[in-house]
């Protein structure tokens, strides 16, 4: 009897080793299927946020410009399905449009490596004295314009910020109460230099000491009264990129780089930057042919569809206009 109740305690125990990892409840059960789409930034940098406008439907129901942001590389989108794209933002680089995306049913991970910024030379000539003065001036209109641009996520910096000293130059006295209609002959008179932005510093501009003209839109000039606030050089320069006045939408005020009138110029929204990238009128594509072979999208100011962004559309806010 007594061997019996071994021989069962035996069996026993070589059931209980034979189970293995049977009846062990405290292994979790499976993850439900992962259906977040993913956007991934091959080259992120620390603490730069990444800022998405995407297309596809989510549901039933198709979106346009939806916005997202991260700090993390990889950008969670939740479910998106259909076809689509995507714009990216992030500082100190050119917004990248990622084009005919397959947003699958399944997790859909598309990986994007962002370009550098645009590197663009610009040369300045001074007509108007005193010469280091205007030239002190000038200089800070570039910096202040770095600035917005960085701030701004332009994608766009100074390669070469050349400073000319014209003022001796014996054309000169003839375009320092300057307007549009001696554009063509203060370029012949004075120098241009191609393939880059040219500033003509004078006296006035338009009777003004503190304005600016950039004369028309998508143009590689500027004229500069010797006074101007230092914020306006990139609201010419801004004019240079195909960008238009946005005094007449309420979800502007003078806050913005492209208003007409103000000394307090510091935002431009996602709407301008990628304007200021894809117009084909851009200085960035026809004075500098900057983006050769990227894609070009000729969205005019109020367009707002699939293909364009709306002018006031942010992933970021600006001040008191919030992010939509
Ligand atoms: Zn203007």
């Amino acid at each position: 009897m007594k061997q019996l109740n071994i021989i069962i305690l035996l069996g026993l125990l070589l059931l209980l080793h034979s189970c293995g990892g049977c009846g062990d409840d405290s292994t979790p059960p499976p993850p439900p299927p992962n259906s977040n789409d993913i956007l991934s930034i091959s080259n992120t940098q620390t603490d730069e946020e990444i800022g998405l406008l995407v297309d596809g439907n989510i549901g039933s129901v198709a979106v346009n410009d939806s916005a997202f942001v991260s700090l993390d590389k990889d950008v969670q989108l939740g479910e998106i399905t259909g076809t689509g794209e995507a714009i990216i933002f992030n500082n100190r680089r050119a917004p990248v449009l990622r084009q005919n995306i397959n947003w699958k049913t399944d997790n859909t991970i598309i990986v994007e490596t962002m370009p550098d910024e645009i590197l663009i030379p610009v040369t300045v000539w001074i007509l108007h004295t005193p010469y280091t003065t205007n030239r002190t001036n000038a200089i800070d209109w570039s910096l202040t314009t770095s600035m917005i641009w960085e701030n701004e996520r332009m994608g766009v910096a100074f390669e070469d910020y050349e400073i000319i000293d014209a003022t001796n130059n014996p054309n000169a006295a003839n375009y320092l109460n300057f307007t549009c209609s001696m554009r063509n002959n203060l370029i012949n008179d004075i120098g241009n230099k191609p393939n880059r932005i040219n500033i003509y510093v004078v006296e006035t501009v338009d009777g003004g000491t503190s304005r600016g003209q950039a004369c028309s839109i998508g143009s590689d000039f500027v004229a500069m009264a010797s006074q101007a606030g230092s914020e306006l050089l990139s609201h010419e320069i801004g004019h240079n990129f195909g960008l238009l006045h946005t005094d007449s939408r309420s979800d502007f005020n003078r806050t913005n780089v492209m208003h007409s009138a103000s000394n307090t110029r510091q935002y431009f929204t996602e709407g301008q930057v990628f304007r200021s990238h894809f117009n084909p009128s851009s200085a960035l594509n026809d004075t500098y042919n900057a983006r050769s072979g990227k894609p070009i999208r000729n969205c005019g100011h109020l367009q707002s569809d699939s293909q364009c962004p709306d002018i006031g559309k942010r992933i970021w806010e600006d001040g008191t206009f919030r992010p939509n």
